[in-house]
C-alpha cells in the first residue's frame, strides 16, 4: 500500500483544457498532478498557425502555444508528468487511477481532459503532408483561412463535413467534396445547404486515392468507385472531416457516455460527470465546438468545480 500516491487533483490529458485546469487548480493550491497522455499538448500540436486564440495578435504555432501553456502551468508548480493513465476505478469514494507503468494513484478529484482524436483516411501521402504542415488539415475553422482565394478538397459526408465545406466555400474559390457513398450521412438541412452552394462541387461514390504535391499539396487524385475512372483535382488544401473519436475508452465502465463515446455532463452548465469528484473539460465532452478556446474555458470550469467539491468536503 505504501507506494500508492495520494493527490487532491489529478488532471488526465494536456491540451488547452488540461493546462487551463492546471493553471486554475495550481493557483487555488490544489497541487494538481497532470499526466500528459499519449500526445503531450494534444491535437494542437498537429496544427500549424493558431490565429483565433485571443491574446496572440500575430498568431502562434500550435506546438509553441502548448509550450507556453505548459510553462504557465509549471509556473504555479503543477506537477507535470510524461506518461498516461490507462486504467481507472471510480466505483468508490476514492478515485483510483493507474499509469501505464502500473503506478496506483488515489485522487480526491479527477479532471478528464483526454480530448478527441480526428480520424484520418490513413493514406501515406495524407499523413506526410499532415505531419509536414504542407496542406492537410482536419479542422476547417482552424486552417481554412490559410486557403482563402484558393481551391480545396474536403472528404466526408456527415454533418461536420457539410458544415466545414460550407465554411470553406465562403473563403475559397472552389470546394470539391468527396463522398464515398451515393448520399450524405448528414442531416437533410446540412446536405441541402451544401447542394445549394454554387462553389461546392459534389462528387459522390468517390474515394481518395492519393494526395499529390511536392513540398506542399497541389492536387488530389480520386477514383469513382462505380466506374473506376481516376481524376486529378487541383487543390492546395485537403481537408479531412470523417469524424472524431473521443479518448474516453478507459472511463466507459464508470462515466456516462453518449452513443458516440463523448462524456455526458451530469448537469449542463457545469463540468460535473455522473461520478462525484470527477469532472470533464474539452473535446472529450464536446462534439460541437472543438476549439482551443472552448476547451480552455471548460478547463477553467472543471478546476473551479473541483475546488468547490473539495471545499464542500472540508478541505
Ligand atoms: P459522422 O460519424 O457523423 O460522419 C462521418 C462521415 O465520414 C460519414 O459520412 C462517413 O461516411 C465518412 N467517412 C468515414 N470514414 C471515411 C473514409 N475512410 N473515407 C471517406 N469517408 C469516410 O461524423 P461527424 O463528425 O460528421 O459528426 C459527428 C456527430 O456530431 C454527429 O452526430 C453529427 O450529427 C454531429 N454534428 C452536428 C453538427 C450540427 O448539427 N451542426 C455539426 C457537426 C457534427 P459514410 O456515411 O459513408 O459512412
Amino acid at each position: 500500500m505504501s507506494d500508492i500516491e495520494k493527490v487532491s487533483c489529478l488532471i488526465i490529458g494536456s491540451g488547452p483544457a488540461g493546462y487551463t485546469a492546471a493553471i486554475y487548480a495550481a493557483r487555488a493550491d490544489m497541487k494538481p498532478v497532470m499526466y500528459q497522455g499519449m500526445q503531450p499538448g494534444g491535437q494542437l500540436t498537429t496544427t500549424n498557425e493558431v490565429e483565433n486564440f485571443p491574446g496572440y495578435p500575430e498568431g502562434i504555432t500550435g506546438p509553441a502555444m502548448m509550450l507556453e501553456l505548459e510553462a504557465q502551468a509549471k509556473r504555479f508548480e503543477t506537477d507535470i508528468r510524461w506518461g498516461f493513465i490507462d486504467k481507472v476505478d471510480f466505483s468508490g469514494t476514492v478515485h483510483k487511477c493507474w499509469t501505464e507503468e502500473g503506478k496506483e494513484i488515489h485522487a480526491e478529484t479527477v479532471i478528464i481532459s483526454t480530448g478527441a482524436t480526428a480520424k484520418y483516411l490513413g493514406l501515406e501521402s495524407e499523413q506526410k503532408y499532415l505531419l509536414s504542415g504542407g496542406g492537410v488539415s482536419a479542422c476547417a475553422v482552424c486552417d481554412g483561412f490559410f486557403y482563402r482565394g484558393q481551391e480545396v478538397v474536403i472528404v466526408g459526408a456527415g454533418d461536420s463535413a457539410c458544415e466545414e465545406a460550407h465554411y470553406l466555400s465562403k473563403l475559397c474559390t472552389k470546394v470539391t467534396m468527396l463522398v464515398r457513398k451515393d448520399d450524405f450521412r448528414a442531416s437533410k438541412i446540412m446536405g441541402d445547404r451544401v447542394r445549394n452552394t454554387a462553389n461546392i462541387e459534389l462528387l459522390f461514390n468517390t474515394d481518395t486515392v492519393e494526395v499529390l504535391g511536392d513540398d506542399v499539396v497541389n492536387a488530389v487524385k480520386v477514383k469513382n468507385s462505380l466506374t473506376g475512372v481516376e481524376t486529378i483535382i487541383p487543390a492546395t488544401g485537403f481537408f479531412v472531416a470523417i469524424g472524431h473519436k473521443p479518448n474516453t475508452d478507459i472511463f466507459k465502465d464508470y462515466i456516462n457516455l453518449d452513443e458516440t463515446g463523448y462524456i455526458k455532463y451530469e448537469q449542463p452548465g457545469t463540468s460535473r460527470t455522473n461520478v462525484p469528484g470527477v469532472f470533464v473539460a474539452g473535446d472529450a465532452a464536446d462534439k460541437t465546438y472543438r476549439q482551443a478556446i472552448t476547451a480552455a474555458g471548460t478547463g477553467c470550469m472543471a478546476a473551479l468545480d473541483a475546488e468547490r467539491y473539495l471545499a464542500a468536503k472540508g478541505h
